[in-house]
């Protein structure tokens, strides 16, 4: 068994969805649970109808709404070359109907709820043309709503899994249904209460959706449809010469996010470490490509991996009286962050200076210099960007840092960190 997850990108017009059922379908007699994300920007449009609704504003949601319902069934007719009307026949009308509904009523419930309610409808509804159109051309499937599956507690927009429960449902229903087909299509970022309300798990959170499955279905693989060839050393928009790494450990790209890399989400990781079950990120774009593979497997002689994160800030904390910075100083620092639910990126203790990078969210930097003023002299210097090379070499520091006026250092035997003024 094998779970494939394919994002928004991948199916953002007709063209696309043929071209993720060519790749299925060259997957002859592998049973597959595939999860697919809401179509192209879907999951922000109907961020915008939510926010309309919740201001009161239901006209300018309803037809915020009608355009989101006209891109589906147009893209089914188009897909499937059946009248317009057909998507009557697919139960997605009975989709947009309960969001119709939502929005016809006032809101009197707190937004994060609205939201899921309304949200959710965006992977329900590719997912339902997708399996449909297979259906047609003959690649047989079964079409999940995984709300039924997925039991989250009801912290609306951050749900957490029942994971007991989940698996349960996972065992009893998903199972047998591989009996009667060798694909189950599904959706991802999507759970429901033990109350049937829709709930979310945070933007992005198919990939996490995905490994839960491929974790509870023992799964031998997972793999992430992308538009990129797979893992890269660096950002290709930023680094034109960045180099695809065909091999990685999970411990690497825990490593890699936790520095700031927008490769995979660490929460991805866990439920696939947990069972050893290698992770693929492949192109859909060139699927005769072999993709990167993340496994538990340790992996030597990787290139320099280079991590940049914008729009930091560097605090600079000195003690007013000249007094050492102490355990008691830094502690009340401490909490100061704590309070402002903010943590720094990279810092350094001096005798009487207290060095901290900081991601810049202005209004919670601006409270904490406030703060920190009642026990240090405090500086902001703002616009810096943090670097951070793994595997690094001399030449590479040398060469990223070349002419640039450094801020603040820190390295060890793998990773190099260094605050750059911009
Ligand atoms: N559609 C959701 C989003 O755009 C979930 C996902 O694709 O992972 O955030
Ligand atoms: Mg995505």
């Amino acid at each position: 068994m094998k779970v494939f997850k394919f994002g928004g990108a991948s199916i953002n017009s007709v063209e696309r969805i043929k071209n993720v059922a060519k790749i299925i379908s060259e997957f002859k007699n592998e049973k597959i649970l595939i999860i697919i994300s809401a179509m192209g920007k879907v999951t922000n449009e109907l961020e915008n109808v939510v926010n309309l609704f919740y201001a009161g504003d239901r006209e300018a949601a309803l037809e915020g709404f009608e355009k989101i319902k006209s891109l589906h069934i147009n893209v089914y007719s188009e897909l499937t070359g059946l009248p317009a009307e057909s998507y009557r026949e697919i139960g997605i009308n009975d989709l947009f109907t309960e969001v119709e509904w939502l929005l016809h009523d006032r809101p009197v419930r707190p937004y994060d709820y609205y939201y899921d309610q309304i949200v959710c409808i965006g992977e329900l509804l590719s997912t339902s043309i997708v399996s449909s159109y297979l259906n047609i051309t003959g690649i047989k499937n079964n079409w999940i709503d995984v709300r039924d599956i997925f039991r989250t507690d009801d912290n609306f927009r951050d749900a957490t899994i029942d994971w007991e429960f989940t698996q349960g449902r996972v065992t009893e229903s998903i199972v047998p249904l591989f009996d009667q087909a060798d694909l189950v299509i599904t959706q991802g970022f999507i759970g429901s209460t033990d109350e049937n309300e829709s709930t979310t798990l945070g933007r992005e959170g198919s990939d996490f959706t995905a490994a839960i499955f491929a974790n509870m279905l023992d799964a031998e693989t997972q793999t992430i449809w992308k538009d990129v060839e797979g893992v890269m050393n660096a950002d290709p928009k930023l680094f034109p010469d960045a180099q695809f790494i065909s091999k990685l450990s999970f411990r690497e790209v825990i490593e890699m996010a936790y520095y700031g890399a927008q490769v995979i989400h660490p929460k991805t990781i866990k439920p696939l470490q947990n069972k050893s079950i290698p992770l693929h990120v492949r192109c859909f774009l060139k699927p005769a490509l072999p993709g990167t593979i993340i496994s538990d497997e340790p992996v030597t002689n990787l290139p320099p991996i280079i991590v940049l994160k914008e729009n930091q800030v560097l605090l600079q904390l000195e003690s007013r009286d000249f007094s050492f910075v102490e355990d008691t100083l830094i502690g009340k620092l401490h909490e100061l962050f704590a309070d402002a639910r903010i943590r720094p990126n990279l810092s350094l203790n001096g005798a009487i200076t207290l060095l901290c990078c900081l991601d810049d969210k202005p209004e919670k930097i601006e409270k904490l210099a406030l703060a920190a003023s009642d026990l240090f002299e405090v500086q902001v210097e703002k616009n810096c960007t943090l670097l951070t090379i793994r595997h690094y070499t001399d030449e590479i520091v040398e060469k990223l840092t070349a002419g640039r006026g450094q801020l603040l250092s820190q390295q060890n035997k793998d990773t190099v960190q260094i605050l750059i003024r911009n």
